[in-house]
């Protein structure tokens, strides 16, 4: 991830942080937004406008935000119009490369910080010697590395440190508690910093990777994948969503896509990884599966899934689900093989739904 990654990354946990409305609170501010401002209820308007509230999607946030300041009107065809640029499920060829590139610098970021993180605890270790004036450096370290929004300014910061307190000559005990006092607050930096990414790569509602988690997932299985390893894949969609929202509400709804989540992380074996794809549809990568055993892992969760019921106003509801597996192949790309399991989801809902399809 690059730098202006990881600040929108940093922005989200402290918006989420901010404004972690009750799912209740944010559904009654969307509808009673949309029938305010004359929106059709369509599903697509509610989604955009739920989102909005929730503030858990920063561009639609910002988007919204800027068409409000503008009192632009919200006309079916703006509606549309974001809709697809922000819910339609293609990531353009290019917003794939952005995502690999950013990828690689994160990894090469991290791996160059934790490399000077571990110089400089050497140093604190072996060095027992300072000047004067070092303490006082020190301190414009700490300061710099507390308002550091990208790991590489952290790295940046840490050679300096590292250098600074190889050239140190005099013994001081009290800047060796210092450096650890600073050895201390980077590794909670860090952490944070893992937590911030986390939550960028987490779907709120159903605790599961979110779309942009299997993204990265993808590019990096097609990036490291040297070995041959079987990989596979499946994408999942929820039969007949629309009218289970339409008959019991969307709050029913979400705890229903809840209940799927947590049936898809007991069912699904632990390298597998689970992520919400977007509204009701879900993806899996199986790695060191081959198409045989993701197809059977596919069929357990569906025969789990048909079996599961949810309790509606006392009534036991269930939802069955279609699912289409496909194994990746030599020359595949993220898209092509997506484009494979999507076409045997279709064939599956095709064929009746309730089933899963191989392609
Ligand atoms: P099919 O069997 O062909 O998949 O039909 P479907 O009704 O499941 O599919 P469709 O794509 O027509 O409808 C999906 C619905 O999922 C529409 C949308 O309102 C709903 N949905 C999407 N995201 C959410 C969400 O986060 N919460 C709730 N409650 N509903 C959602
Ligand atoms: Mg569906
Ligand atoms: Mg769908």
């Amino acid at each position: 991830m690059g730098g202006e990654a990881l600040q929108a990354t940093m922005t989200n946990n402290e918006n989420s942080k901010k404004t972690a409305l009750s799912s209740r609170k944010t559904v009654k501010q969307a509808i009673s937004f949309l029938s305010e401002k004359r929106i059709p209820m369509t599903p697509d308007n509610y989604r955009i406008w739920y989102d909005y509230f929730k503030n858990d999607h920063e561009e639609i946030r910002k988007e919204l935000d800027d068409l409000l300041n503008k009192k632009s009107a919200f006309t079916p065809a703006v509606m549309e119009g974001l809709y697809k640029r922000h819910y339609t499920r293609d990531l353009t060829t290019e917003a794939r490369k952005k995502l690999a590139t950013e990828i690689k610098a994160t990894q090469a970021a991290s791996k160059r910080a934790a490399n000077l993180l571990a110089n400089a605890l050497k140093e604190i270790i072996n060095s027992s010697q300072s000047t004067s004036g070092y303490g006082d450096k020190l301190q414009n370290y700490l300061t710099e590395i507390e308002s550091a929004e990208k790991i590489e300014d952290i790295g940046d910061v840490l050679s300096l440190l590292v250098k600074d307190t190889a050239e140190a000559t005099k013994t001081n005990d009290s800047i060796r508690e210092k450096l650890l006092k600073s050895s201390q607050q980077l590794s909670q930096l860090g952490d944070e910093l893992a937590e911030a990414k986390k939550e960028a790569h987490t779907d709120n509602l159903t605790q599961l990777g979110n779309r942009r988690h299997f993204d990265e997932k993808l590019i990096e299985h097609f990036e490291r994948n040297s070995t041959g390893k079987a990989c596979s894949l499946m994408m999942l969609d929820i039969d007949y969503f629309k009218k289970f929202n339409d008959t019991y509400g969307h709050l029913m709804g979400d705890r229903l896509l809840t209940t799927f989540g947590m049936e898809l992380k007991q069912v699904l074996p632990k390298e597998a990884i689970p992520c919400r794809y977007g509204g009701e549809e879900f993806a899996v990568i199986l790695h060191g599966s081959n198409l045989a055993a993701c197809e059977t892992e596919a069929e357990k969760i569906r025969k789990a899934i048909d079996k599961t019921a949810i309790t509606v106003r006392g009534k036991a509801v269930s939802v069955t689900l279609s699912t289409g597996v496909t194994e990746l192949i030599s020359g595949d790309t993220a898209e092509t093989a997506i484009g494979r399991a999507d076409k045997a989801l279709y064939h599956a809902k095709e064929n009746g739904r309730n089933q899963v399809h191989t392609e």
